[in-house]
């Protein structure tokens, strides 16, 4: 569903990224890896639009979307879960989940949302600020859900969690993989990212070192970063 190819990015006179080719299938849930700097959210920010000084090209829904900014690449369908997760802190549960507009006939409803999220269901009148990490992470993913995204793209998701609701995002990525939706999630944590993805690339001073089925990946989890 989702594919760039020849991806290079710049900030000013500064290569970022160096002729990437990375693809999500349908269903499928893939990792970006790689230390800091590596170049791991330059790549997600080219590909939802937001980082535009760019060449190569992206393709999404067989549409190339290269040149569509990101509130239109949004509306087609790509939902950006951010590792500061967006949640407005104003509003409650119910209202951050009500918020975005709805982008496709895959939207789910609010009863979808909470019978798949019983977490956010007992919560839905408070409000953003009082939610501990692991329940802003699960509304910022219920969110983009919501709007009907059909493949999230995911800043850390692990990142900052108890182990409990580490294994419980694991269990959520599963249950939304299961529904035909991509997931191409940022991971530093090689452990949580062995046990959600299919594949898995490597990057390294903005190229991709190696793309690596699950398995090769575990075996080889130790010497990668
Ligand atoms: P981290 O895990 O630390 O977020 P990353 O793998 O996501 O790292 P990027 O943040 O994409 O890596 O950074 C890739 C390269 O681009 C780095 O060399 C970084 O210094 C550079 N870079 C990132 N953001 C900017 C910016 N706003 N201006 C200039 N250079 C930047």
């Amino acid at each position: 569903m989702l594919e760039a190819t020849g991806l290079s990015a710049w900030y000013g006179e500064a290569q970022a990224l160096h002729e990437v080719d990375v693809r999500v299938g349908e269903g499928e849930v893939v990792t970006l890896v790689g230390r800091n700097g590596a170049g791991k959210t330059t790549l997600v920010r080219c590909l939802i639009g937001l980082h535009r000084q760019v060449s190569g090209a992206v393709s999404f829904l067989d549409r190339d979307v290269t040149r569509m900014p990101a509130h239109q690449r949004a509306r087609a369908g790509m939902g950006w879960v951010q590792d500061d997760r967006g949640i407005y802190a104003s509003l409650t549960v119910e209202e951050n989940l009500l918020l975005p507009p709805t982008v496709s006939g895959r939207a789910w409803t609010l009863k979808q949302v909470y019978e798949a999220f019983p977490e956010l269901a007992g919560r839905r009148k408070a409000g953003g600020t009082t939610l501990s990490g692991g329940e802003q992470q699960m509304l910022a993913i219920a969110r983009a859900l919501r709007t009907g995204a059909c493949l999230l793209l995911m800043d850390e998701p692990s990142e900052g969690l108890a182990p409990v609701v580490v294994a419980r995002i694991r269990e959520i990525i599963r249950q939304i993989k299961a529904t035909g939706v991509g997931i191409l999630l940022i991971e530093q944590n090689v452990t949580f990212a062995a046990t959600v993805a299919d594949r898995h690339y490597l990057l390294s001073q903005g190229r991709i070192v190696e793309t690596l089925d699950n398995s090769d990946f575990r075996r080889r989890e130790g010497e990668l970063l």
